[in-house]
């Protein structure tokens, strides 16, 4: 699933081909989308601001309209110069915004609702830009209140719940926790203020190092003798733990473990020398 530096490149990149320009052409393969331009065409609107909210891509009509869209697994926003072929069949296309430059083409979109400045308001499952770890507007430190209200929960699936942090992801959860030298099956109870406001300085400093405009498509936090590994075929070239089941720790040489860990049975990597659990710090309190 992409997590929230995927997403904010994605809405960068539509943003530089569609904003400020009137949309010539929207097509959807949606009914309700469909439904929506024929009642108030998009044609003729312009794009004012695409905005990312943690892995939802939110693209704002001059005429109110807010296009929110979520890729979960599979989908993906292309952007395509007006005559450029599409690498993507077309019997995938959900979504097409045009305009006299680009095409910006959503493939395999599952998720995509019309919202206005009141209904994105409302809605739960959008996330307040101010949650995002990515948004100018992040408030550290009301996300560390929403983190410490969850004392019940193990740090890294707190650290995946969208209502606490918006934007991290699987990925950056374990490595998060490795930076941070905390067992990722440690009760949020168990952490210091300092530790927890940590870690979330930590998931805002590695997602912002991740949305760099050199860095590519790859997930990196571990740079090694500043060695870039930019497109590593092995995802784990350029993280600390995750995917490195078996190899060794980058600081200390230990194997590095792998477990599925919480209610969506995530994966989870972790330095058990590193990341010691602490007596009586599990979410059990029983360890
Ligand atoms: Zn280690």
């Amino acid at each position: 699933m992409p997590e929230g530096d995927t997403i904010f490149r994605t809405a960068r990149n539509l943003g530089r081909a569609l904003v400020g320009k009137p949309v010539t052409a929207f097509r959807s393969t949606f009914p309700w989308l469909v439904r929506f331009n024929d009642d108030t065409p998009i044609a003729g609107q312009t794009v004012d601001k695409v905005e990312a909210r943690g892995k939802w891509l939110l693209v704002h009509f001059s005429g109110g309209g807010i296009l929110a869209s979520h890729l979960l697994m599979n989908g993906s926003w292309h952007i395509y110069r007006r005559g450029e072929p599409w690498q993507l069949a077309h019997i995938h296309m959900r979504i097409v915004i045009e305009n006299d430059e680009y095409q910006a083409v959503g493939f395999r979109v599952p998720v995509a609702e019309m919202h206005t400045v009141q209904s994105l308001a409302r809605n739960r499952r959008i996330p307040r830009p101010e949650t995002d770890v990515l948004n100018p507007v992040f408030n550290a430190a009301a996300a560390l209140e929403r983190l410490m209200a969850r004392g019940g929960d193990a740090i890294a699936d707190a650290l995946l719940d969208q209502s606490v942090v918006a934007g991290v992801g699987n990925v950056f959860k374990s490595e998060i926790c490795f930076v941070n030298g905390l067992n990722p099956f440690r009760a949020v109870a168990s952490l210091t203020r300092d530790e927890a406001a940590a870690m979330i300085a930590t998931a805002q400093r590695l997602l912002r190092a991740n949305v760099l405009e050199d860095w590519g498509d790859t997930i990196v936090t571990y740079r090694g003798q500043q060695r870039r590994t930019t497109h590593a075929s092995d995802p784990g070239e350029s993280l600390w733990v995750y995917g490195r089941p078996g190899e060794p720790c980058r600081r200390c040489g230990e194997p590095i473990r792998r477990r599925i860990q919480g209610l969506d049975a995530r994966v989870t990597f972790w330095c058990p020398q590193c990341q010691p659990m602490p007596d009586g710090s599990d979410v059990d309190g029983s360890q």
